[in-house]
């Protein structure tokens, strides 16, 4: 049986979602995979057409290749994945790419074979490999098109496995995870020294998975979008009292079913408001109701308008917190205005995603 890292993080995550997927169980019918799809196709295109001309580069030729593939140009999703992908400077040079959307597959042993034979065990198609800083170096970047910028670290390592196994001259990968619609990248380096671990990490999943005779639940934040969200058997049970630690992870199983649930109940209701209208029942409306109201997008328009007035604007003015953050985190943040930075740290209740290594 060949295996794929979309099954095995699968089964990683939750035992039961594995088993739902592996039965065919009918999925919900997720808009975000439908329009990741897309914009790994258009990705896909763009990249051939400038392998194809000769050209490291063409924007004037995404709208068109966009429209192909169902995006439709200067559109919302357009902006959201294709003109973020695009203001990130993406170039493919013809002596720098390796390969685009390529399979690999390798047998039981570690050894590359065909994916379609017999004796494949993994496999996974690359996004783009390509040539990196020295001869026994490449580079895979995988795009990420979702909303969540934190990637299962096992696919890096996967897909490291599988370019090592196909280009036994390689010694070093880099493998990055671009998240397209944030202009994020992550990366991390591979060397076949890290092959052993690896090939552990993935046969211990794979005899997991051969070796389950239940395939348990373990709910949890990933509920809220699993895609079998909606027929999954498993039912929230709260805890009464939090005192030892199984207490705890029983009370953050009944959070992310009972999450899940919540947000089933919304979108049913949603729809139902949609088609009739808002429902008032038990003192509550719900129902699409306005909000927000008039304001300035541009501050420079709000201060001209004041001083214009003769009203001083720093009294209405604040600091866009939220973008200065981003800032920083991106290395960008002026050096010169390092000291005009205030602490405004402070902590919350909440859950968080795991950072797997
Ligand atoms: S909804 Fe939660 S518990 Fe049910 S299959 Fe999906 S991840 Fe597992």
């Amino acid at each position: 049986m060949s295996h794929r890292f979309t099954a095995l993080s699968k089964y990683d995550a939750c035992a039961l979602a594995y088993r739902y997927m592996i039965e065919g169980r009918p999925t919900l019918d997720a808009k975000i995979m439908q329009d990741g799809s897309r914009a790994h196709d258009a990705y896909f295109r763009y990249a051939k057409h400038c392998l194809d001309t000769g050209n490291p580069t063409d924007l004037t030729a995404m709208p068109a290749i966009a429209a192909a593939v169902g995006i439709r140009p200067h559109g919302d999703l357009y902006c959201a994945v294709i003109e973020s992908w695009l203001d990130a400077g993406h170039l493919f040079p013809r002596a720098e790419i390796i390969g685009i959307e390529e399979r690999f597959a390798i047998d039981v042993n570690g050894n590359s074979c065909a994916p379609e034979a017999l004796e494949a065990w993994l496999a996974g198609t690359v996004d783009v490999l390509r040539t990196w800083d020295a001869p026994d170096a490449a580079r895979i970047v995988d795009y990420k098109t979702g909303f969540d910028s934190h990637a299962n670290p096992l696919q890096m390592k996967i897909y490291s496995w599988l370019t090592f196994a196909q280009f036994p001259h390689l010694n070093r990968i880099a493998c990055e995870f671009d998240y397209t619609r944030f202009n994020v990248q992550r990366e991390k380096v591979f060397t076949r020294e890290d092959i052993p671990a690896i090939e552990a990490q993935v046969h211990a999943i794979v005899e997991a998975i051969e070796s389950d005779a239940d395939f348990a639940a373990s709910p949890g934040e990933h509920c809220q979008t699993c895609q079998w969200r909606d027929t999954c058997e498993a039912k929230p049970e709260c805890v009464q009292a939090v005192i030892t630690e199984m207490d705890a992870h029983a009370a953050v199983e009944a959070i992310g079913l009972l999450s899940r649930d919540l947000e089933r109940q919304k979108d049913l209701l949603r729809v139902y408001c949609t088609e009739n209208g808002p429902v008032a029942w038990n003192g509550v409306v719900w129902g699409h109701h306005a909000q927000g109201d008039d304001g300035f997008d541009d501050p420079v328009v709000f201060a001209d308008a004041c001083h214009a007035a003769g009203i001083d604007p720093w009294e209405f003015l604040s600091v866009n917190n939220t973008k200065a953050r981003k800032l920083c985190r991106r290395g960008l943040w002026p050096e010169a205005l390092q000291n005009a930075l205030v602490n405004r740290r402070n902590t919350a209740f909440r859950s968080k995603k795991e950072v797997k290594s």
